[in-house]
């Protein structure tokens, strides 16, 4: 298990760990400093084969004691995809891992996607004889519905694949960031890297952590949170919201679950009147 909270088990479904993009292309305007800042603060992050930034694709399977909730749905098997890294995969990984922990996917009773991108939402379908169907039967799918009226108005070929299925088997709903899963999860608005981006946060009697999806892509955003992502659609408002997910879990007991960050992806917010740090735990 990853993590106990109380009642509350967190289990990591760990689909890959690979090299993405060099530094100054993930962070694009960071120039060489990207590099030198990435060496020195997070070396992990570096691939030392490539020097590209090394991301883990990865989904939390929460088992609250009456739910069982899928948080972000990764890649997935047999997608189209412009990232050659992640077309038609056909990898059991990711379905291992949920088998590993008990969970079939007729046991998921709900997938929350943080924000509707090809690696949050890959696994919501599988391909079944030449068509796409949802994965998880018995699920209600929770989409940004922010997200669905931006990427809905004119569905790109992984919303074709990985999203419309899930609304034509009439299994999804649409939210807003005041939408709860029962008592121990709640969702905090954290817009910018999509216009409807949701970061988790999971809460028991015994304390809490957030699920950051891609509100943060690296643990050197809390010490640079101006650093942009490049595939933040708005930089501006994905920079405020990070500055916002930062601030409220700054020197508390609240640990951070960094969704692409390296293994094991959890820590604490530091702080001073420098600014902020991140400390693993
Ligand atoms: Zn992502």
């Amino acid at each position: 298990m990853f993590l106990r909270l109380g009642d509350v088990e967190i289990w990591r479904i760990l689909e890959s760990i690979d090299p993405f993009l060099e530094p100054h292309k993930f962070f694009p305007g960071m120039g060489e400093d990207a590099l030198e800042f990435l060496r020195r603060e997070v070396p992990r992050q570096l691939c030392p084969r490539t020097g590209k930034v090394l991301i883990p694709i990865q989904g939390f399977l929460l088992k609250t004691g009456r739910h069982n909730i899928l948080i972000d749905a990764c890649v997935g098997n047999d997608k189209t995809c412009r990232v050659k890294l992640w077309n038609k995969r056909s990898d059991g990984r990711f379905m291992a891992g949920l088998q590993a922990v008990g969970v079939t996917p007729e046991d998921v009773d709900y997938v929350m996607c943080t924000h509707l991108h090809l690696d949050h939402v890959g696994w919501n379908t599988r391909l079944e004889d030449g068509r796409w169907v949802p994965t998880f039967p018995n699920a209600k799918y929770i989409f940004p519905k922010e997200d669905h009226a931006h990427y809905g108005a004119d569905p790109d070929t992984f919303y074709q694949e990985s999203i419309l299925p899930v609304i034509a088997a009439g299994q999804a709903e649409l939210v807003s960031a005041d939408h709860c899963l029962g008592d121990a999860v709640s969702l905090i608005p954290t817009p910018g890297h999509t216009p409807g981006h949701m970061s988790v946060r999971v809460s028991s009697p015994e304390g809490s952590v957030i699920i950051s999806g891609d509100a943060i892509h690296s643990p050197v955003q809390c010490l640079r949170p101006d650093w942009h992502f490049v595939y933040d659609l708005d930089g501006a408002q994905a920079e405020k919201s990070r500055r916002a997910l930062l601030e409220l879990v700054c020197e508390t007991p609240v640990r951070l679950i960094g969704s692409h960050f390296p293994l094991p992806s959890i820590g604490y917010v530091t702080g001073n009147s420098a600014g902020f740090g991140w400390r693993e735990a």
